[in-house]
């Protein structure tokens, strides 16, 4: 019978490359042909399972190689051997083991809730304080260059009932962003609309581009300059009545401390891929809290089951108001990883109730667009 007390005895990994829809332009770089995600399970003695997605961006976050050595090497003797309800001490000693490379903490702290979820009968919300929010508004980003590619993919969104959408700008000119912002507020005027930068503005543009962008009234302006010019993202935030994110000056609690001291946002973009783990990503949102900032769940190029992990997160993070961009499985991935349940209900996430994530991968998916793995 399996119990709490189990001891987990195998770890194993895929390096997934998996095909995606379109083209997609950032501030900070592109994404085409696939995007690539590591997937951990872990085993216990008696057979319960535990699935985690390290979800990783070279540009942004760090590499998939990076996150699939940092677990295979540096985490793995951390969790063999140990009791499934060890999470707290297993991810204090991996803060230690291995500096960054926060998509593999993440991956990990989901597979061990999961786990321990499974084996307690619990869904992962109820372990992480429980559901505050069982249906997540969604968000979806357009950044295809092709904009006449984005408006069929807007109808379709509408049709399916999404009413918030984040345009990606700064990566092909001022006037470009204009013009879609224009043509997304004259077609779509009930839907909410965002604004990410991703870091595309440079410092003698920034104040210019971003007021202009906040005559259209979005409900944010992401990240607009580089993710470490603090003093510059505080300076927007003061010159423009639009609300300004953090997504990349804003990792984890410790660069959110320094972000609210500073003063450099109204709000943040909270990921478990950028905060390290479920825990930390609540840890960061009620730290906004506590200055009086909003925040955002956020993610990154991730399949249903990153999406899964998010969705708990959020579930149990009251401070979390501004809905989450779980959109990649449906919109984004040619093919999901997730065999089930559907996340997606109109425009929200349901977050489920069965226990541990709710859902695990489809073994056939795994396999199929595997590059490397351990497990045989
Ligand atoms: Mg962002």
């Amino acid at each position: 019978m399996s119990t709490l007390d189990d001891r987990i005895d195998a770890m194993d990994l895929w390096h997934l490359a998996l095909p995606v829809r379109s083209r997609r332009d950032h501030g900070i770089g592109s994404v085409a042909g696939q995007c690539e995600v590591v997937i951990l399970r872990l085993r216990t003695g008696s057979g319960a399972e535990g699935w985690g997605e390290a979800a990783c961006w070279s540009v942004f976050t760090g590499t998939p190689e990076a996150s699939y050595a940092a677990l295979d090497r540096y985490l793995r003797p951390l969790v063999i051997g140990r009791k499934v309800l060890d999470r707290a001490v297993i991810m204090a000693e991996a803060q230690r083991a291995v500096a960054h490379v926060t998509e593999a903490k993440a991956a990990l702290d989901t597979a061990l809730h999961d786990l321990a979820g499974r084996l307690s009968g619990l869904p992962v919300h109820a372990l992480l304080g429980g559901a505050a929010q069982r249906r997540i508004p969604l968000s979806v980003s357009l950044a295809n260059p092709d904009f006449a590619a984005d408006l069929e993919l807007m109808a379709r969104l509408y049709e399916d009932g999404i009413r918030i959408v984040k345009l990606k700008t700064g990566f092909a000119g001022h006037a470009f962003d204009l013009e879609r912002l224009e043509r997304l507020r004259r077609d779509y005027p009930d839907v909410a609309l965002r604004v990410d930068y991703n870091q595309g503005l440079t410092p003698e543009t920034a104040e210019a581009s971003v007021r202009d962008v906040a005559a259209f009234d979005p409900d944010f302006i992401e990240q607009p300059v580089a993710a470490h010019h603090h003093a510059l993202m505080a300076r927007l935030r003061d010159r423009i009545a639009v609300p300004l994110l953090a997504d990349e000056s804003v990792f984890g609690p410790e660069d959110m401390a320094r972000a609210a001291q500073a003063g450099l946002a109204d709000g943040v973009s909270v990921k478990i891929m950028k905060a390290g783990g479920l825990g930390r990503a609540q840890t960061v949102a009620r730290i906004a809290a506590a200055h009086g900032l909003t925040a955002y769940g956020g993610d990154m190029f991730e399949t249903g089951l990153g999406h899964l992990a998010g969705a708990h997160m959020i579930a149990a993070t009251p401070e979390i108001t501004l809905g989450c961009e779980f959109y990649q499985a449906r919109y984004y991935l040619e093919t999901d990883l997730l065999a089930g349940p559907c996340l997606y209900d109109g425009g929200h996430i349901l977050v489920p109730d069965t226990p541990g994530l709710g859902g695990r991968p489809d073994m056939g998916v795994l396999n199929r667009f595997a590059v490397t793995r351990t497990a045989p």
